[in-house]
Formats: structure tokens, sequence, C-alpha cells
């Protein structure tokens, strides 16, 4: 087998993850472990590829995701920190083969009976998205889920653990939001992270947003590439940041009105 991770567009992903993780932690999104990233990348691996399946551990897995059977994914590591995510990608994330009957996978980027850690503890609400994906045959391959603080902060008041206040705020803080995060942001209630029952209510509103924010944790953010993914999480952290600057400066902030909201629509194609 060609080692994966040497194929060239395999290297590029793992150069765009660095360079997230890295983004990730100087923003303060990524304290310890926090923070997971997966990338489909079974469309950059070569259909002739032939793996020794045998040479690698296998795990199972709780639910079946029949969608992803076979398919190649990278996902980093369950306890690794996003810092050391950004230094060494492979030595803090796996590379994994779904079985052809989607209940279970190889890690195949570490040699079996080496010590192997495992993928992120959010695996299940990570292939459940990915899932989703492939069957609404969407071009989204990334799911990043982090800490965002400006985002956090918005849901430790009941106030704004609404999803039409949240995205009237978003919309309103900057012109460049509604136009870069048409589908704006779905409020997800909080939820034991890494339970089956979060990793349902984020699909759901994955259906219809780009973004799902869990209440008092984070959020999870899908896109075509890395970059793209980061970028829409960084632009609705801007949103929130300017309200919060207005807010500590002693003042209401007045948001875009309706009509220059409308006025945008107009001009940007938005539904
Ligand atoms: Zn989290």
């Amino acid at each position: 087998m060609r080692k994966l991770q040497k194929i060239k567009k395999v290297k590029t992903i793992l150069f765009e993850v660095s360079e997230i993780a890295n983004y990730l932690w100087q923003r303060g999104w990524a304290e310890r472990n926090a923070g997971n990233i997966s990338v489909n990348i079974n469309h950059l691996i070569p259909k002739d590829t032939k793996i020794k399946l045998k040479k690698f551990n296998s795990f199972k897995l709780s639910v079946s995701y029949p969608d992803l059977a076979g398919m190649f994914l990278f996902v980093t590591g369950t306890g690794k920190r996003m810092r050391d995510i950004a230094k060494n990608p492979l030595k803090n994330a796996l590379i994994i083969k779904i079985n052809e009957t989607g209940d279970a996978y190889w890690i195949i980027s570490q040699k079996k009976n080496c010590k192997n850690f495992l993928p992120t503890s959010e695996l299940p609400t990570h292939l459940s998205i990915h899932q989703q994906i492939v069957q609404n045959g969407s071009k989204n391959k990334v799911v990043i889920h982090t800490h965002t603080n400006e985002l956090v902060a918005l849901t430790q008041t009941d106030e704004y653990c609404n999803q039409e206040k949240l995205n009237k705020l978003f919309f309103g803080m900057h012109p460049e939001t509604i136009i870069f995060v048409p589908k704006g942001v779905g409020f997800v209630k909080y939820e034991m992270p890494g339970s089956e029952t979060i990793a349902e209510k984020t699909i759901e509103i994955l259906k219809k947003h780009d973004v799902a924010l869990w209440e008092k944790h984070g959020v999870f953010a899908i896109g075509e590439s890395v970059m793209d993914t980061f970028d829409i999480i960084d632009i609705l952290a801007k949103s929130a940041r300017i309200f919060f600057m207005c807010k500590s400066a002693g003042f209401e902030p007045q948001g875009l009105n309706n009509n220059q909201l409308a006025e945008l629509k107009k001009a940007f194609n938005i539904a």
C-alpha cells in the first residue's frame, strides 16, 4: 500500500488541518483537548488502492453508518490537543476506513499493536454528520467542532437561547455575515456531549444550517474545505464580538435594519 498520507491531496488536507488547529488554539477556542476535526478524504484515495486490512486494528461502532461503508476519513484523536495537532497532525489524528457494513472501522494510519489512540469521543456526531452529507449528495467534506468563546457566551442567557434572536444578532452586527453565512446558525439545547441524542439533534439542525450552536458548549460547523469551515465560525464570532464590544462600551448596538438586510439579500441572491 502506498502510504495514504503521502498522497499529495491528502498531504494538503493535513497541512490545512494543522494551520486551522493552530488558529483554533490561538483564538482561545481549544483549551486542553477541546474540539475535534474530521474530513471525508474518500474522494482523494485512488480507487485501485489495495490495503491489507489484517495489518490494522479494527474497532466496532455502536451504530451503523451504511452510507459511509468502505470510506476513508481523517479524524482527530481522543484526548489530543489542538496545539499538538497543529505541530504534527498525524501523530495526533488518525485515518480510518469504515468496513463494508458501516458498523466498524480500521485505524489504517497506525500499525497493529503500536500504541494506538482512538478517534475523538465525538465520533458518533462526526460520522452521523458525514453520513447525512453523503445521503444529501452535498459537496461538504469537513466537520469542525470547537469551543468558540464568543458564541458560547451568548448561550449563557435564556434571552439568546433562541435561534431567531441569535441570527438577528449575527446578521445585524456586520453586512458580511448574511453574505457568507446565509443560512445562519441552528440552536441545539443543552445535551450530554458525546451522546447519541446530541448527535441526532445536531444532524437535524445541519439539514438546514451549516452551523449548529450547542448551548453552553460550542459549535459544530460543516463546509467544503477546512478553510471555508473555519471562516464560517470566524465570521459568526466576529459578529458576536462586535455585539459584546458595544455592550461593554455601555450602549445597545443598533444592528442593520430590515431594509438594509433585504437589500443585501437581493444583491447577493440570498433566498
Ligand atoms: Zn466540545
